[in-house]
C-alpha cells in the first residue's frame, strides 16, 4: 500500500511540477524574476547563464524535501524525487533538445518531441520580457495553436517574429541562436 501511495505522490508532484513551472515562467520568470531569467532570452556567453540560478534554487529545495522524508516527514522524500525527475525531464529536453547545451545536434523531426521543441521555440519568438507564448514545457500546444496567441497578444510586426523562428524550425536549416 505504501509504495502505491509513494509512487501516486511521485507521479501527481511530476504532473504538479509542469502546473506550477508554467505559473512560475509566466508570473515570477517574466515578472519580479526576469532579472535572472532575462539572460535566457539572450545570446548566453560561455557555459551558463544567470537563470541557471532557478535550477540551483529548484534543486535545493529538492534536497531539503528528501532529506526531511528520509528524517521521518513521509512522503516529502517522493515529491523530491518527482520535483527532480521533472527538473531531470526538463534539462533534457530545454537545455539539451531546444537550446543544444550538449555537444551533439538532435532535431525531432516528427510527433511529440517535435511539437515541444516548436512550441519552446515559439516561446523565444518574441524578444524581450512581454508578450510571450508558451510558458509551459512538457505539455506543448501545436505551433498552430501558438501563433494564434500571438496573433491575439500583437498586430504587426511580431507576428513575423514569430512565424520566422517557427518556419526556421520546419525548414532546412533548423538552427536558432541560443536563447533568441
Ligand atoms: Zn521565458
Ligand atoms: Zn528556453
Amino acid at each position: 500500500m505504501t509504495i502505491a501511495i509513494n509512487t501516486a505522490v511521485f507521479l501527481a508532484t511530476l504532473a504538479g511540477m509542469e502546473v506550477f513551472a508554467w505559473f512560475a515562467h509566466k508570473y515570477v520568470m517574466h515578472g519580479w524574476g526576469w532579472g535572472w531569467h532575462r539572460s535566457h532570452h539572450e545570446p548566453r556567453e560561455g557555459w551558463f547563464e544567470k537563470n541557471d540560478l532557478y535550477a540551483v534554487v529548484f534543486a535545493a529545495l529538492a534536497i531539503v524535501l528528501i532529506a526531511l522524508g528520509n528524517a521521518g516527514w513521509h512522503p516529502l522524500e517522493w515529491i523530491g524525487a518527482g520535483m527532480t525527475a521533472y527538473g531531470f525531464l526538463y534539462f533534457l529536453a530545454h537545455d539539451g533538445l531546444v537550446h543544444r547545451r550538449w555537444p551533439f545536434r538532435y532535431v525531432p523531426r516528427n510527433g511529440y518531441l517535435k511539437r515541444l521543441y516548436q512550441a519552446h521555440l515559439m516561446h523565444h519568438a518574441v524578444r524581450g520580457k512581454e508578450g510571450c507564448v508558451s510558458f509551459g514545457f512538457l505539455r506543448a500546444p501545436s505551433v498552430e495553436a501558438l501563433k494564434k496567441q500571438l496573433r491575439e497578444l500583437h498586430d504587426g510586426p511580431l507576428q513575423s517574429a514569430a512565424s520566422s523562428a517557427a518556419a526556421k524550425e520546419g525548414g532546412g536549416d533548423p538552427s536558432i541562436d541560443r536563447g533568441t
